[in-house]
């Protein structure tokens, strides 16, 4: 018997402030951790520039939006800077049932319905090394207008107030050490008791001899 076999996949959920660098480490993770499945979640915001439909979002209308909410196809969504976002129900599921694991990157709101729903989500939280930098990554983007910029660092230290709620923090200081812990704590938490269904099998099987 293998006893690293796992049972359900671990649902894994990001959380961090605009700007602070979230898609470029999740591309190192992704790089390196292939057998993790990327959620693409649907938005009601206009793509940005090199952003393609199915790959970074799955981009609709407020009227699909608001069918998915009505349909309850949505594990989750939220309304952030006056646009929705969303992950689908169905598509999460399927995978973790299958024993794939899931990265949810979703900002505080949702992440706080998922906190209630998956309990055994793993959270973790990515946040600059300053607000300083923060402004500086923001102004380097050069995708938004200065009162845009303002209102997400704005948005940036509302949402650091909810970190206490979530298990883990990284300093996406350097990507590939960001990427490098987030790899670190997925395999801690892969060694959890809990999580190491085929061992603890074997082991309750033993206890009859
Ligand atoms: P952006 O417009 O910069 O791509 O994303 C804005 C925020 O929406 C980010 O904090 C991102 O994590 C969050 N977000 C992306 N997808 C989802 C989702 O499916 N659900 C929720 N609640 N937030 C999301």
């Amino acid at each position: 018997m293998n006893w690293k076999k796992k049972g359900k996949g671990q649902l894994i959920v990001l959380s961090g402030p605009s700007g602070v660098g979230k898609s470029t480490v999740i591309s190192e993770l992704l790089g390196a951790r292939k057998d993790i499945y990327f959620s693409v979640s649907f938005t009601t915001r206009q793509p940005r520039v090199g952003e393609e439909d199915g790959i970074n979002y799955n981009f609709v209308t407020r009227e699909r939006f608001e069918e998915m909410i009505a349909g309850d196809e949505l594990l989750e969504y939220a309304e952030y800077v006056h646009n929705y976002y969303g992950t689908s129900l169905r598509v999460i599921q399927e995978k973790l049932e299958a024993g794939i694991d899931v990265l949810l990157d979703i900002e505080v709101q949702g992440a706080a319905k998922v906190r209630a729903k998956c309990p055994d989500a793993v959270f973790i939280f990515i946040v600059p090394p300053s607000f300083e930098e923060l402004s500086r990554r923001l102004h380097r983007r050069a995708t938004d207008q200065e009162e845009v910029i303002q209102g997400r660092l704005q948005k940036a230290r509302e949402e650091c107030k909810q970190i206490p709620h979530y298990d883990y923090v990284v300093v996406n200081d350097k990507v590939s050490e960001a990427a490098w812990e987030i790899i670190s704590i997925l395999t801690a938490e892969s060694c959890r008791t809990k999580n190491r269904v085929q061992l603890l099998d074997a082991i309750s099987s033993l206890e009859g001899d």
